[in-house]
């Protein structure tokens, strides 16, 4: 009897082993409360529902991105906005709290970025490329390339223990052409996840709905009710999928599924990070298989 209760107890033991062996830990990083939503939110939602670890990072606390409200009023709105979209994605959705507008790539932000990042124990880190309109967005890049290598240097930010491998570092999609286009190197079919992607990026009230269409004036053009909203925002947001992302969906999975694809999100390798092989991308992103 004795005999059978620890056979079972170490085959459970064991089994707690392999299933943390093969959680996949993904850390997004973007400048404000609803970057990380946007370029990666069908991604996260895809492996949060997989098992897997997702944590969003707002690197500001978005207290500029408004027309009429501002300061630490507007910080504490979009501080629960993030919360509730977090609560919709499946993620731990944390915000800084450095200014929205004002954000520079200083070397205490840089050692948060390094410390969250190995708290996480990423095995993948996605943010943004340099090279973007926004101040914010660049330097948030700049600063994820800074925590790039550093992550395995016991040295630096010695209170947090380092990584033992450099995560894979990942840049989202975005249109800039100079100095160099945007390579789709891993590109997901987030379709089955599109709905549910809208609904949890709608948490993000004063944006979507108040702040964006205020600047590219079509405030006026915002529907009432939810539905209707749930709805704009998903023909807004919701860019076709072009010839070299639908190439890279092609490669990771195959003709047939990637031409059902309807919605998707792309990926570039960032050089500073590991270089994983193909098959180990797969293993990285489980639903390629
Ligand atoms: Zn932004």
């Amino acid at each position: 009897m004795k005999k059978t209760v620890l056979l079972i107890l170490s085959f459970l033991l064991f089994a707690i082993f392999l299933n943390a062996q093969t959680k996949i830990n993904v850390v997004v990083i973007g400048a404000h409360p609803d970057d990380c939503d946007n370029d990666a939110g069908g991604t996260a939602i895809l492996l949060a529902k997989a098992g897997h670890n997702v944590l969003f990072v707002s690197v500001t606390n978005g207290d500029a991105g408004h027309y009429e409200k501002g300061g630490g009023a507007l910080a504490k709105i979009r501080r629960a906005e993030a919360q509730e979209a977090g609560k919709r994605f499946g993620v731990k959705y944390v915000v800084l709290d450095n200014h929205d507008g004002e954000l520079m790539p200083t070397l205490d932000i840089r050692l948060n970025i390094i410390r969250a990042i190995r708290q996480w124990n990423a095995d993948i880190v996605i943010g943004p490329r340099p090279n973007d309109y926004h101040p914010d967005h660049r330097n948030t890049a700049v600063l994820i390339q800074d925590a790039a290598y550093m992550v395995i240097v016991p040295n630096i930010a010695p209170d947090t223990p380092p990584l033992k491998k450099n995560p894979l570092f990942l840049y989202t999609e975005d249109g800039f052409q100079k100095p160099t286009p945007f390579q789709p190197d891993v590109a997901v079919d987030i379709t089955t996840v599109f709905d549910q992607k809208i609904y949890a990026m709608s948490a993000h009230e004063s944006q979507f709905f108040e702040w964006l269409p205020w600047t590219s004036g079509k405030l006026d053009q915002v529907p009432k009710t939810e539905a209707d909203r749930l709805k704009w925002l998903a023909e807004w947001r919701s860019p076709g999928i072009n010839d070299k992302v639908k190439e890279s969906l092609t490669k990771w999975y195959g003709n047939e599924k990637a031409s059902q694809a309807k919605y998707a999100e792309a990926f570039e390798i960032c050089e500073y990070g590991g270089r994983p092989t193909d098959e180990e991308i797969k293993k990285l992103f489980p639903f390629f298989n």
